[in-house]
């Protein structure tokens, strides 16, 4: 007989949309999320919050630097006065809201809202490969959404380096789900995100009332490495696209020797690693000022136990 594992309950739930203020899904959600109040009846408490409001306002990714590079402990104990970026005086205000980082006043669970123009579907994008409660939900959602594949993507950053707001709950992930043009709602991602909540909010409501959720097996996808454009050695200029092989093919494995970029000139230059990975955030939009085409994730089963909430047992 397999052990459970008894946790405490998911009391304090957040979920945040528009710490990138033109991916609009989440912020559309949060804002019909924010239409409804609370009337005292509901099993779980739920803080919605609208992560950078002035992006938002602006439909731009950030106005003064990358809000979701703030929430590392050094950026969250920085002095900052009026001159500071924006983004950085707005990640210790949503610390002091949704943290401290990791305590044990920190909300119990952090779902933070992201779409990529990469053809990702679902991610839940996490610092652990053994965090019970996010690997459930994730299996939750595998199980449960029929039209969207579900994959749990892991960061292996120690925790003081983790640099995006999910990292301030006491379990968290970014809910990332693509493709979907930076500025432009589509339907059918927004119905995507609307049920990944949903079903993560059902999914907290059994665990808390005692559900036994069983154990079993979860693939687990962890970030290797990034892989920049083709630049010119003087200019810095990119000087290729994305291959159309590979282009829209995020988690089909990549091998040696697969096709990559398409130089500008016509030449094709090939995946040149040793090891077949995973590739993802394929061409994102947002990646071409951080020198991303691409990043590349090794993948493995990971076991998960049997889970209940500790006020059952
Ligand atoms: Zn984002």
């Amino acid at each position: 007989e397999e052990p459970v594992v008894a946790m405490p309950t998911v009391s304090r739930v957040a979920v945040c949309g528009g710490t990138h203020g033109n991916e609009l899904a989440g912020i559309y959600l949060v804002r019909e999320m924010l239409k409804k109040r609370a009337d005292g009846t509901e099993p779980v408490s739920v803080v919605t919050v609208m992560s950078n409001p002035r992006a938002a306002q602006l439909c731009v990714r950030y106005v003064e630097t990358d809000l979701n590079r703030c929430f590392t402990r050094a950026a969250l104990s920085a002095p900052v006065s009026e001159t500071s970026p924006y983004e950085m005086i707005r990640s210790q205000e949503l610390n002091a809201l949704l943290g401290p980082k990791a305590s044990a006043q920190a909300v119990d669970l952090l779902c933070d809202l992201h779409n990529t123009t990469a053809n990702t579907g679902l991610c839940l994008i996490t610092y652990s490969d053994r965090d019970w409660i996010c690997l459930h939900i994730c299996k939750h959602l595998q199980r449960e959404m029929a039209s969207t594949p579900v994959r749990y993507v892991h960061f292996d950053i120690p925790l003081n380096e983790a640099y995006s707001l999910d990292s301030v709950g006491k379990h968290g992930f970014a809910m990332e789900i693509g493709p979907q043009p930076h500025g432009v709602v589509r339907s059918v991602i927004f119905s995507a995100m609307q049920e990944g909540v949903q079903l993560m909010m059902d999914w907290i409501c059994q665990f808390n009332s005692g559900t036994l959720f069983e154990g079993g097996w979860v693939d687990v996808y962890t970030m290797v490495k990034n892989i920049d454009y083709p630049r010119d050695s003087e200019t810095h200029v990119i000087t290729a696209a994305v291959h159309p092989n590979l282009q829209d093919r995020d988690f089909c494995l990549l091998h040696p020797g697969d096709p990559m970029f398409l130089c500008f000139s016509g030449e094709t230059l090939r995946y040149r690693g040793k090891e077949a990975l995973y590739p993802f955030f394929i061409n994102e939009g947002a990646y071409y000022e951080k020198g991303v085409a691409l990043s590349l994730a090794r993948k493995r089963r990971v076991q998960i136990p049997s889970v209940r909430s500790e006020t059952l047992r």
